[in-house]
């Protein structure tokens, strides 16, 4: 166990503000890091658990400062103009640059097309920006953490929802709960809701979709419903031909109900995540897929409710 003071955890993002990832009036910190890899991720910056290089091509005008500052030989001009029209004016070499440690070409680009996504935090940094919010959550709101997936930083995100907890601040985790019990255990004492989901039963299937196997998150979720009962609210990405059969959705119910699960918001999926697959200098895995219509979206949500779970569309 790491001394409070020593205890860092690498953060993308803190909005304030937020009304939609928990009730009332939010603060929303969100950890880099996580052990899924989504084909549809809308926070694709959420996903490695390092500082990463974030650029923006419609502000790149090429002038090639950023070339000349790099000390890694890490950019170069792309002159193929079907390329710059979907990757910009230069390309980054990202292998080189997930290991940069001064990303001395940010401070090189006039044109603010570069930036940093991620940066160490202490649990006291965070509480900061929580504290200035605070005034702001009346009796309903307060703090989510999100991600990525907070539970990789578990000793940060504990120390730091006990802190809230002291202060008098409702707290809200976001997690896919793919991470060892160990995480989650000391954790959850703290935690006012559980935000979460359950995308495939089938394992193989999640396997395919998300990298890796829901066994641990199924797991978790039963320790959660047996000794938090009432505190989960499921939310699940309704993504077409993954998360959308019959079959699946059946299957969901039913852990839903034979666990207590009481609530379920189910998203349709949608792309606003797309461009920052690009900005991190990637693709979107899945162009083609179509968003999901609502007369779909309503039998989805007849399904759950004749499990007698209540389900709303967001
Ligand atoms: S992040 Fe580092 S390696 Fe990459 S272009 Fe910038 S200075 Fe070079
Ligand atoms: S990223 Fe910035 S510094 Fe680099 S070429 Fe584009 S505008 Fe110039």
């Amino acid at each position: 166990m790491k001394n409070d003071h020593e205890l860092k955890a690498l953060i993308f993002d803190i909005q304030s503000f937020s009304t939609h990832d928990g009730p009332g009036i939010r603060t929303n910190v969100f950890f880099k890091g996580c052990p899924l890899k989504c084909l549809w991720c809308s926070n694709p910056e959420g996903q490695k658990a390092i500082p990463e290089l974030f650029y923006t091509k419609m502000k790149c005008v090429g002038c090639m400062r950023c070339a000349k500052a790099c000390p890694h030989d890490a950019v170069s001009a792309n002159n193929d103009p079907a390329d710059v029209e979907k990757f910009g004016l230069v390309r980054h070499d990202r292998k080189k640059c997930n290991k940069c440690e001064t990303h001395d070409c940010v401070r090189a680009c006039f044109q603010n097309a570069l930036s940093v996504t991620g940066e160490w935090m202490t649990v006291e940094d965070v509480m900061k920006k929580i504290r200035r919010d605070s005034p702001f959550y009346r009796n309903k709101g307060g703090v989510t953490v999100s991600g990525g997936d907070p539970l990789l930083y578990y000793e940060f995100v504990e120390k730091l929802l006990r802190t809230c907890h002291e202060e008098g601040i409702n707290t809200v985790l976001e997690s896919e709960l793919c991470v060892p019990l160990k995480n989650l255990e000391p954790v959850a004492p703290h935690v006012d809701l559980f935000l979460t989901d359950l995308k495939i039963v089938d394992e193989q299937k999640h396997i395919e979709a998300t990298g890796l196997s829901n066994r641990q998150a199924i797991e978790n979720l039963r320790y959660i419903a047996r000794n938090y009962p009432g505190k989960i609210f499921l939310r699940m990405p309704i993504i077409p031909g993954f998360t959308d059969a019959d079959d699946n959705i059946h299957a969901i119910g039913a852990f839903c109900a034979e666990n207590a699960i009481s609530r379920v918001n189910i998203l349709p999926y949608h792309k606003l995540g797309s461009t920052k697959h690009e900005r991190l200098g990637g693709e979107y895995p899945m162009p083609d897929v179509k968003e999901p219509n609502d007369e779909k979206m309503r039998h989805i949500a007849d399904i759950f409710q004749s499990h007698g779970v209540e389900c709303k569309i967001n």
